[in-house]
């Protein structure tokens, strides 16, 4: 039995220091373990890699990746009342879990680790698009992490791995799936958690390619993405009206018919557009 085995149940934990949860911070705690170690394993073998947590609350998913073997937990939480809950791990684990009071969008954890990177979280739905854009829009690739193993509501998830000419396809399927191979890997319903949300969750679980699918500027990529979806009914002749007077021009030159709207062009022609706008 090893030491994190002996830690008390996660209700116990909560009890024991007060965690209420506060729907302002997006709290919707993991208690059952075996699911934690689930989760984990999604991000697959973690010896020898250093693994980035942001939000880990009472610490249920801490230990599942502690327990995984993860080389060296960071651990990024906002809401201070859980770090003595978090000292607790640390203090089973020697050496092998550093948590870091803050918000995760103002911080850069990234470079307090060492290579090979996971990241993996359990997170309120507004931070978590926010960091999933920054983690998949790096100028450079392939990134300093290996993989991404988020959860996310489920109706997130599915945009994640959309295809095009679905209703779910956008912005974050063009730039999750031009960088990365993104699965859905779990499924969770709203009793999963404490407490419940009021949708079902998943987690999804990206691999960094070597190499992005179709060469494209990031930040153009992801202006351009984000103007054809923001107006997904219209041409794109007019939603992208405002990014160039010679729209009609580029989306021609890039293989897209004016007419056409965003849901119908695939990862290539949007990759394609963005380099009409790189001169
Ligand atoms: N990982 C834990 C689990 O699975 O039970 C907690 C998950 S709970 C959905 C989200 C956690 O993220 C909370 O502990 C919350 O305090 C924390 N959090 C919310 N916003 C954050 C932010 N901007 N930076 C860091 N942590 C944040």
């Amino acid at each position: 039995m090893s030491a994190i085995d002996t830690l008390p149940p996660l209700r116990e934990v909560i009890a024991g220091h007060g965690l209420r949860a506060k729907k302002a911070l997006g709290q919707n705690f993991l208690l059952d373990l075996n699911l934690t170690a689930r989760i984990a394993r999604v991000a697959g073998d973690l010896s020898g890699t250093d693994v980035l947590e942001v939000g880990p609350g009472p610490g249920g998913l801490t230990r599942g990746l502690l327990a995984e073997g993860a080389r060296h937990v960071l651990a990024v939480e906002k809401d201070a009342r859980c770090l003595p809950a978090l000292a607790e791990i640390a203090a089973a684990c020697p050496g092998r879990l550093t948590v870091l009071e803050g918000d995760a969008l103002a911080l850069d954890p990234l470079a307090h680790l060492t290579p090979p990177i996971a990241i993996c979280a359990n997170l309120p739905y507004n931070v978590g698009t926010e960091l999933l854009v920054r983690w998949l829009t790096p100028p450079d690739w392939p990134p300093v992490w290996r993989s991404l193993t988020l959860m996310f509501q489920r109706e997130v998830a599915e945009r994640i791995v959309a295809a095009p000419g679905s209703k779910a396809y956008g912005r974050l399927a063009v730039l999750a799936q031009w960088r990365c191979e993104a699965r859905i890997a779990l499924s969770l319903p709203p009793e999963a958690f404490a407490p419940p949300p009021k949708v079902s969750s998943a987690v999804v679980h990206f691999d960094a390619l070597p190499a992005p699918r179709f060469p494209a500027d990031a930040k153009i990529l992801e202006r351009v993405v984000a103007a054809a979806f923001n107006q997904r009914r219209k041409m794109l002749r007019a939603a992208l009206k405002g990014l160039a007077p010679d729209i009609e021009d580029r989306l021609r030159a890039a293989g897209i018919a004016p007419t056409d709207r965003a849901e119908v062009v695939p990862l290539e022609g949007f990759c394609a557009l963005a380099r009409q706008f790189e001169s």
